[in-house]
This record gives C-alpha cells, structure tokens and sequence, in this order.
C-alpha cells in the first residue's frame, strides 16, 4: 500500500464513492428533513461530499431502533463468544477495506496518507479485533458469603449509549468508544463531528455485514449544539461517552444531571508536559519532543505542548528540537512523504494563527515556524512553529492551542519540574527523559496525569487504559477497563435452603 505515490492516491480519490447519509436502523438514510451540510477537504478546502444533517426527529427515530434492539436481546444478551464472533469478522472487513478506508479520512481530516495508512486504520482494525476476542475472557465474580448463601457480582450493559467524537481521530477514537460499548451488549448511538463525519459512516455498513443486528449500531452526523445536546438530555439513553473539549465535556455533566443522570464518561482537552533532563539520550529526545508537537498538526489531546527543559542543556537542546522542525513542514496529505498535514477548517488555523500573536504579546520569542503557508493550495496549512521564553502564566503554556505550537519552558531541579508539569487544569499525558530510573520514576509518579511515558512520547497500546485526571476528563478508553464505563455492577443474593 505504501508503495503508491500521490499519483496513485488522487486517481483513487478522484474514483471514491462516498457515501453521506445516516446509518440508521441498520440501513443508509437521509436525514428525516432532507437536510444536508457539506464535509470539505482540508487539504485543498474543497467540498468533499454532502452528508445527511440528522435532527431531534431523526435521534428520537434512532433512540426508538436502538431502545427495540437492545430489549430484543439478540446483541445484548447473545452469548459473548458469538458477539466475538461478529466483531472479529467486522475487523476483518475494514482490514479488506483498509486502503479506501485511509484514503477517505486523510481526505475528510488532512491527515497525511502515511498516517491512516500506517495507524489510524490498523489501530481501528486492532481496537475492535482486541474488544472482541477480550469479551468472552472476563468473568464476573461470586463473593466470599456466609455458607447459606450465594452472591452474584454480574456487570450488565448500561443499555443505550450515545457516543459523541472530535475530528482529530476520528476513526481510532470512535473504534475506542465501539469496540467495548459493543462488546459488552450496549446498543449505541454514535455521532460523529460535523467536519470529519465519513469514516464513521464507511465502517457502520461493514459492522450490518460482519452481522450486527439492526438498531444495534446507528451513526448520526449532525450539529452538536443541537443533535449533540438531545442526545445527551435524552431520557431514554442510560449512557454517554464523549471525546472532545473541556467546556462541551462539563456541558454533557450538565445535561446528564439534568436529565436522567446517564452514565457519563469524558476524555477532553490537555497541556501535556514533556521534561528533559540533561543526563537523557538528547538525540532521540529531541526528535520525540518535535514529533510530540508537531505529529497530526499538534490537533491530539495528549500532544506534548509544553517542553520543559532543564536549563543547563536548553540552548543546545533548542537548536537539536529546531533542527527535527523542519522535517514537519505541511505538505499535500496525499504525498506519501508528507509527515504534517493542514489544519482541520480555516477557523482552527486562524486560532494558530491568533495564538501565536497572543505569545509574541506576552513577551515569548517565535525561533521557528509562526506563519501560515501554502495558502495557494486552497487548504488550511500553518508551520511547526516554537517559542522560547515561556513563563507558564502564559496563556501559551496554560491554553490548548489545538496546533503545531511548542512552548519552552526551563528548570533548575526535578522539584520545579514537577511543579510546572502539574500547574495546568488538565492532566491527560506527558512524558519525562532521563537516564538515572531513580529521577524518572520519582517526576512520572509525581505527575498528575493519566498516561506518563518515560524515555517515550505516545508509548501504549490496546492493552493499556487511557484516560485523563483533573479537566482531562473521568473516563478510561482502551483495555479492559474501558468496560467498566460500559457496565453496570448487578448484585444477586441468593438465600440457599
Ligand atoms: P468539541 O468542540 O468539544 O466537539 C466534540 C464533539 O462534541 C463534536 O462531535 C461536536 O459536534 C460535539 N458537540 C459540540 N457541542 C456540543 C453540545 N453542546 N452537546 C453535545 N455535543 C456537542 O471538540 P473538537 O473541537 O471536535 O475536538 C478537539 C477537542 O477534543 C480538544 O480539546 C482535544 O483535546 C479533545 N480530544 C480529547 C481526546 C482524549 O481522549 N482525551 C482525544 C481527542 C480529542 P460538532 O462537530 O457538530 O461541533
């Protein structure tokens, strides 16, 4: 697959059939009102396809399939072994797709082919191929009773979820939010964001084929002020899941408490920390802490935002981080050898933009990158940009910018290492590089984060939970703990005669 060149991909692209309507009931439908809104392509910024624009009647329509299914009992109450037996076959079917599938979400999102090629599809084919063959594994639990009794600890699907995403993985994450709510019984309601709908639609038709009964799985793109918001007031729906922004994931708080206090489980924003004692490997430092910033445009949550530097090395370590720069400047997301793609939309690389004015006036120093490029292109491109002289007041070290901006911070000791890392509302990731495992353990552990890699950034797999502290959100994605946010804990006492 990756022998092909940007040739070969725009002639497939040119060839795509895309399809834009909702996934309801187990078919493809147009939005009750006949509504649509388009999904551009931000890598030239033209109109990729027309996507259905689902309403209050088409979610309550859903809810009504999803509510039929689940009380039916063919998914959630089909004996694990079987409902492996069809998530295992959906992960093979989009593994026989995988290169269309790729092809459609570097279009809709800009990320570079080399990208959904190499890990958004196999990430997504691994996700709901490991929740599969996981599911018939776990056992529940009977608890040590007095003799005449007997105790059933039982976890039980919550029922209907509504899952709602972001678009800056749009694929890997709704795998994270499916494989498990699916793998446990749930019926679930997914809706995707509103610039970055299609893969979730492709792979929703794959899951009817791999045998998923109808209602059990409907995707529904839509506003999420207005689609998004009914859902998650919906009094029929027991639970939400949600990745996206700090602010939208304490709207959700809201509305479950207003409602019927669904079960509500959130990944949101971070500011991660990514520390650099002299005593590490600063070659391979360096080049992680660029590819922490600068990897998907700086548009992931867990992106290494603020470096902090021990102050001894930082001029040197400057200049090696500058130098990695430059081997992610954006390109056509088709080219096989581009490594950064553009911004989502000409809002998000208007707000790069705005934060770079924003630290230029606070009084740090651009020493690379700070311009948006490529404008002839018709897409959203802006360079990996760095400042030095942060102090972390600034809003630069305190915002998420959602974009390839590095601030650069400095420390004398691990103590004061640790307490920059930990001034931040969020608390999702972050990663420390040294080579004394005394010095390492002790700032991963004091750091208040819900992933730490030490001489890493990104490090996890499937096997590993994911979540944030603090604002970072209350929710676990990945392994078998992602099950629990899809579950309820039954007790049966049971008086023996
Ligand atoms: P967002 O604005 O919060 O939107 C996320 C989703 O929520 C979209 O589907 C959006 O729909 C919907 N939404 C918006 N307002 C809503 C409302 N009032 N009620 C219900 N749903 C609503 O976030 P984004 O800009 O798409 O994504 C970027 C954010 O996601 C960043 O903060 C990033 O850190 C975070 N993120 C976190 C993780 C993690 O695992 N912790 C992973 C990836 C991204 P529309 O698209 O229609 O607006």
């Amino acid at each position: 697959m990756l022998d092909k060149t940007m040739t070969d991909w725009q002639s497939q692209a040119d060839q795509l059939k895309i399809e834009g309507r909702a996934f309801i009931n187990g078919r493809y439908a147009d939005a009750l009102s006949g509504q649509t809104r388009p999904t551009n392509n931000p890598g030239n910024g033209r109109k990729l396809a027309d996507v259905a624009l689902c309403g209050i009647e088409d979610a309550d329509l859903a809810v009504e399939g999803a509510r039929a299914a689940f009380e039916s009992g063919d998914w959630s109450r089909m004996a694990p072994m079987d409902r492996k037996m069809v998530l295992v076959r959906w992960a093979e079917l989009i593994e026989k797709h995988a290169d269309e599938l790729a092809l459609l979400e570097t279009l809709d999102v800009g990320k570079p082919i080399s990208d959904t090629t190499n890990v958004d599809v196999p990430a997504t084919v691994r996700t709901i191929r490991w929740s599969g063959e996981a599911i018939d594994k776990v056992y529940d639990e009977i608890p040590p009773t007095p003799a005449d009794t007997l105790a059933l600890i039982q976890r039980l699907p919550l029922g209907v979820v509504a899952a709602i995403v972001p678009w800056n993985f749009p694929l890997s994450t709704t795998a994270w939010k499916l494989a498990p709510s699916l793998a446990t019984g749930n019926s679930v309601i997914l809706k995707p964001a509103s610039n970055t709908p299609l893969s979730a639609l492709f792979i929703a038709g794959l899951a009817s084929e791999a045998g998923l009964p109808d209602g059990v799985l409907q995707v529904l793109p839509g506003p999420g002020g207005s689609l998004g918001r009914h859902l998650a007031l919906h009094m029929d729906i027991d639970g939400l899941t949600f990745t996206g922004s700090t602010p939208v994931g304490k709207m959700l708080m809201e509305y479950s408490g207003q409602s019927n206090l669904k079960r509500t489980f959130l990944e949101l924003g971070g500011k991660s920390p990514n520390i650099v004692f002299a005593d590490s490997n600063l070659e391979k430092a360096a080049g992680m802490a660029a590819a922490a910033v600068f990897y998907n445009g700086g548009q992931t949550c867990t992106a290494g935002t603020r470096l902090i530097v021990e102050e001894k090395i930082q001029d040197k370590f400057l200049e090696m981080v500058s130098e990695c720069a430059k081997s992610w400047m954006p390109g056509n997301p088709l080219d096989p050898a581009t490594a950064m793609g553009p911004m989502i939309d000409a809002g998000q690389c208007k707000t790069v933009a705005d934060y770079v004015d924003i630290g230029r006036g606070e009084g740090a120093e651009i020493i690379f990158g700070g311009s948006q490029v490529m404008q002839d292109s018709g897409g959203y491109y802006h360079e990996p940009s760095i400042f030095s002289g942060v102090d972390n007041a600034m809003r630069i070290a305190q915002e998420e910018i959602f974009g390839p901006v590095l601030s650069v911070l400095s420390f004398k000791t691990a103590e004061e290492a640790i307490r920059i890392a930990n001034d931040s509302i969020y608390g999702l990731a972050g990663a420390v590089w040294s080579n004394n495992i005394n010095t390492a353990h002790k700032v991963a552990e004091a750091v208040r984060v819900g992933t730490m890699g030490i001489n890493n950034y990104f490090g996890g797999d499937i096997t590993v939970p994911f979540g944030g502290f603090k604002q970072s959100g209350n929710g676990r994605d990945k392994s078998i703990h992602a099950f629990h946010d899809y579950t309820e804990l039954k007790t049966t006492w049971i008086e023996l005669m």
